[in-house]
């Protein structure tokens, strides 16, 4: 469902190479929560972004859904992002929209009929327990909700994947558990796959099936969650 084959990336600042992933193989199994932890600095932005083209690999293939996303044309590959949804460390909702405008937002850009995106965006709120925020700015809303929000809106195309950018990192650990038992839900419910990055160890070990660790770009283990664990 994802694969990542020998995926590199350099980045080119004022004159200067910075390496950011070296030789990265990875694959995600459809209905997996799979997670990629590893330290500030590691590469784990870069590489979830390659998921989904908004970085592109200076090397490698990437596969998700069936499709090798870097011979896709423009048209197509904005097509194939509808089936991958994303979720970000500070949530990034449109202040100056209510909740129901937020998740709204990328069924009116698939130019859905207005009756539809009402529904749609109801049956969403629900989804997350937020049926009684619809006409909420987010300012007023906690963290954990406004994560809520993020979620319902990255779902709203129907994605049967989604990344999370340290979803759970603004988060208190009450919080953080909350919104991590949604993800297993919507997980299992849904059987959305899910491909998480994290820098701490608790995401991993309550939420993933599989995991991997990345050191200075590179994948150093990879596996299933019990086997790493259980592991000198
Ligand atoms: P992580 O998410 O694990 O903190 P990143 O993927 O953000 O790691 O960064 C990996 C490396 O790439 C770091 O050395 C970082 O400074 C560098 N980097 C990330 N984005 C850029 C960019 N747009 N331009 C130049 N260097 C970058
Ligand atoms: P606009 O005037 O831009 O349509 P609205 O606030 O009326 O702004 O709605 C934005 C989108 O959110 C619309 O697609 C609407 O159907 C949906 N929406 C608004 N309020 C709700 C709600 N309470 N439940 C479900 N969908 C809603």
């Amino acid at each position: 469902m994802i694969e990542l084959r020998g995926i590199s990336k350099v980045y080119r600042q004022g004159g200067r190479e910075v390496p950011a992933l070296q030789d990265v193989t990875l694959r995600v199994e459809p209905g997996e929560v799979f997670g990629v932890l590893g330290q500030s600095g590691a590469g784990k932005s870069t590489l979830i972004r390659c998921v989904n083209l908004l970085e592109r690999p200076t090397e490698g293939r990437v596969r998700v859904n069936g499709q090798e996303l870097l011979s896709l044309s423009p048209d197509a590959l904005r097509k194939a992002r509808q089936g991958i949804g994303m979720i970000f460390q500070h949530f990034n909702l449109f202040s100056s929209q209510t909740v129901a405008q937020n998740v709204a937002y990328p069924l009116e850009v698939a130019g859905l009929p207005r009756e539809q995106i009402r529904a749609r965006v109801a049956e969403l709120l629900s989804l997350v327990g937020l049926s009684d925020k619809a006409e909420v700015y987010p300012a007023r809303l906690s963290g954990g909700q406004k994560q809520r929000v993020g979620i319902a809106r990255a779902l709203a195309p129907r994605p049967r994947i989604l990344l999370s950018d340290e979803a759970t990192s603004s988060l208190d650990p009450e919080t953080t558990r909350s919104v991590l038992a949604l993800l297993k839900d919507l997980n299992r419910q849904l059987g959305l796959t899910v491909l998480l990055i994290t820098h701490q160890m608790e995401v991993v070990k309550s939420i993933c099936d599989s995991a991997a660790v990345l050191e200075k770009g590179r994948l150093v283990e990879q596996g299933k969650v019990l086997d790493l664990l259980s592991r000198p």
